[in-house]
């Protein structure tokens, strides 16, 4: 890549916010490789920041530059999304070895019950199923063949918990039957803690570390009445401020989610920055509340990832939203709430 690219004072003049998800404990990226990345490919990325000179700020001081104006060249902020153990287990360590500071915007229910996450979990058992078919009458009605039924399987399994109003304790419990049914051994995966949150031993670590951890509501909600989402961001500061000792001013809206109006009720709650699944870098001129970002998934080349380094992908009309179109669709407000994220909504028993 030029070098002149990396200078530029359109770039200079801008932020890059790096959304994660996942780094993978075993073969995540394989079931969901726009979620998670190996931790061989988040290696070469910072490496790749170190390599072309980038700047990485932790986020506050990188929006706080971006505003002023001073923002050193190359400016990249890491954000993490939702708070899995694997942040603490495989991306932290690579973090360490560049010094590279981050922020994890951490949902709190699946961190205090720390079970493995209701959906990615449901799905990542059924992609893993050596089994040919899934055969459970009660809850998917006729045997469903695999793996090519993957997606009805999984939409059937998630319909029957809504139907039957299954409490978050139920449905781990129905997570032992699935994974029984399917033939995957489930011991392994909780003893790895695979697509577990962050508990709050390991929150505490990281934050004492000066990792940055803030707002991403408690149950990776966003609910169209504002009592409620007031209700979900205090309950999921509280925790967070309880276990990093440090006040949380900085959002993510689960999801990607950006309902009308609320990013200026978040403004007049002491909220700083919202960070949001469109893809692109913000500039000045960027609402502080509806910063944009790039999502680093495992299907984006080299040569793509510094074209977003140098902002060069902001060029090419149809990057930006091919990364990000099943984001778009939920700014647009389109899908039943229940089923927009792999966090789904859980009942608190
Ligand atoms: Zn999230």
């Amino acid at each position: 890549m030029s070098t002149w690219l990396f200078s530029t004072d359109w770039r200079k003049s801008r932020l890059l916010i790096l959304c994660y998800h996942g780094v993978s404990l075993d073969d995540e990226h394989l079931w969901d490789p726009s979620m998670h990345l190996s931790p061989e490919v988040f290696r070469s990325r910072l490496k790749c920041l170190r390599d072309n000179q980038c700047a990485i700020l932790p986020l506050a001081e990188g929006v706080d530059r971006l505003y002023k104006g001073t923002l050193p060249p190359r400016s990249v902020v890491l954000t993490f999304d939702d708070g899995f153990h694997d942040f603490h287990a495989a991306a932290w360590p690579i973090l360490k070895e560049f010094s590279a500071p981050a922020t994890v915007y951490q949902t709190t229910y699946y961190s205090e019950f720390n079970r493995p996450v209701f959906d990615p979990m449901c799905s990542y058992l059924v992609w893993k199923s050596p089994s040919s078919r899934l055969d459970w009458p009660e809850v998917t009605g006729a045997a469903i063949q695999l793996p090519e039924g993957r997606a009805k399987a999984v939409a059937a399994i998630k319909s029957y918990c809504l139907r039957e109003k299954l409490s978050a304790r139920d449905k781990d419990l129905l997570l032992l039957e699935l994974a029984g049914r399917l033939g995957v051994e489930m011991e392994t995966l909780l003893r790895r803690r695979i697509l577990h949150l962050m508990n709050a031993k390991e929150i505490r670590e990281i934050a004492a570390a000066g990792i940055d951890v803030q707002l991403h509501t408690h149950r990776h909600v966003a609910p169209s009445r504002n009592e409620a989402l007031w209700a979900e961001v205090d309950e999921n500061r509280e925790h967070i401020e309880r276990l990093t000792g440090r006040t949380a001013t900085h959002f993510c809206y689960p999801s990607g989610i950006v309902r009308p109006g609320v990013p200026e009720l978040l403004r007049q709650r002491g909220v700083v920055t919202g960070t949001t699944a469109r893809a692109g870098l913000a500039s000045r001129t960027s609402d502080p509340l509806l910063l944009r970002r790039v999502f680093d998934t495992c299907s984006m080349t080299e040569v793509e990832f510094e074209g977003w380094l140098t902002g060069v992908e902001c060029f090419l009309p149809r990057r930006p939203l091919a990364q990000s179109s099943r984001y778009d669709d939920l700014f647009a407000g389109q899908q039943d709430e229940r089923c927009l994220d792999r966090l789904c909504r859980v009942d608190p028993t």
